[in-house]
C-alpha cells in the first residue's frame, strides 16, 4: 500500500506490490538472468527497485493470478506447525470447543463492499475472486485426509460474498468450522440460513459490528444499520442450536477508543 515507503528502507531492495505470484517469479528469474543491478528489472510490472540510489517503482499492475490454478504446496510445508488448538477460534466458545490440529484456510480475495477503512479498496479494488466450491472441498478431505485437520477457520475478508460457493463448501467439509459474515446478509438470510450452517458444523460466525452508531457506521460507509447488527445478535442467540453457533462481533479500533468521530465510552 505504501510502495515509495517500503521501498525507501535501507534494508529493502525490491518489493513487489499487490498480489506477488506472477511479478516475484518474472523478478526473480531476472535478477537470476541479469543481476540486481539489472534496468530490465525496471520494466516488470508492479515491482519496485532501488537502483543507482534511485527509486523506481512501475505502477502497472501485475496480471492477477487465477486462483483456480494456485494452491499451497502442501507437501513442501511443514503442516504440522500450521495446526492450533481450538484457541484459534476467535470466541470464547471456539476456544471452549475440545478440538485440536485446527487449521486457517483463505478461499478468496478481495471483497465488492466499500468500508472506508479496509485495505480492500485499494488492494482489490471491490472485485472478488473466490476459488470454486469443488476445489476447496477436495483440498479440505485431503488435508484431513493426510494431516489430520479436525476443523477449518475461514480467514476469507467476505467468505459469504458467494452465497451458493460458501455453502457449497461448508456443506461438504464433514468438520467444524468458523467464519466472518456480513451482519446485512446474517440478517437477511435469517433463520433457514443458520440453521443450514449449524446443521453442517458451523462452530462461530465473526461479524463485523463496528459500532452502534448510525452516524459512525454511515461515516466508514459500512453499508449495514443497527437493525442488522441487532437481527444478527437475535438470530445467533435465539438459534435453536446454541450449542453449535455463537456471534462474536468486534469493533475494530476498540482498543484505541473507536472510530473517528466516535465518542469514548
Ligand atoms: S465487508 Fe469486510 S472485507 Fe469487505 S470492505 Fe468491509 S471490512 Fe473490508
Amino acid at each position: 500500500m505504501l510502495p515509495h515507503q517500503t521501498l525507501a528502507n535501507p534494508c529493502v531492495d525490491f518489493i513487489v506490490t499487490g498480489e506477488g505470484e506472477t511479478p516475484i517469479v518474472e523478478l526473480l528469474q531476472t535478477i537470476v538472468a541479469k543481476g540486481t543491478a539489472a534496468a530490465a528489472v525496471r520494466d516488470i510490472a508492479a515491482v519496485g527497485s532501488k537502483l543507482d540510489g534511485q527509486l523506481h517503482v512501475n505502477a502497472t499492475p501485475a496480471k492477477l493470478p487465477d486462483l483456480e490454478e494456485l494452491s499451497p504446496a502442501w507437501h513442501l510445508l511443514p503442516v504440522e506447525r500450521y495446526l492450533a488448538s481450538g484457541k484459534y477460534f476467535y470466541s470464547s466458545l471456539g476456544s471452549r470447543v475440545n478440538l485440536d490440529r485446527v487449521l486457517g484456510l483463505i478461499t478468496s480475495r478481495g471483497c465488492p463492499w466499500r468500508c472506508a477503512y479496509c485495505y480492500n479498496q485499494f488492494a482489490s479494488r471491490r472485485a472478488f475472486r473466490g476459488v470454486s466450491a469443488a476445489k476447496i472441498s477436495e483440498e479440505v478431505r485431503r488435508l484431513r485426509e493426510q494431516h489430520g485437520v479436525s476443523a477449518v477457520v475461514f480467514e476469507d475478508d467476505c467468505f459469504f460474498t458467494d452465497r451458493e460457493r460458501a455453502l457449497t463448501i461448508v456443506r461438504s467439509l464433514g468438520v467444524p468450522w468458523s467464519a466472518s459474515i456480513r451482519a446485512n446478509y446474517l440478517a437477511s438470510w435469517g433463520e433457514e440460513f443458520i440453521r443450514e450452517l449449524e446443521a453442517h458444523h458451523c462452530v462461530e460466525l465473526r461479524i463485523g459490528a463496528e459500532s452502534g452508531s448510525p452516524r459512525v457506521l454511515k461515516l466508514m460507509a459500512k453499508d449495514i444499520t443497527v437493525d442488522h447488527i441487532r437481527r444478527s445478535v437475535e438470530l445467533c442467540t435465539t438459534s435453536r442450536h446454541q450449542r453449535a453457533s455463537r456471534f462474536h462481533a468486534w469493533r475494530s479500533g476498540r482498543d484505541l477508543g473507536g472510530h473517528a468521530g466516535e465518542p469514548i465510552a
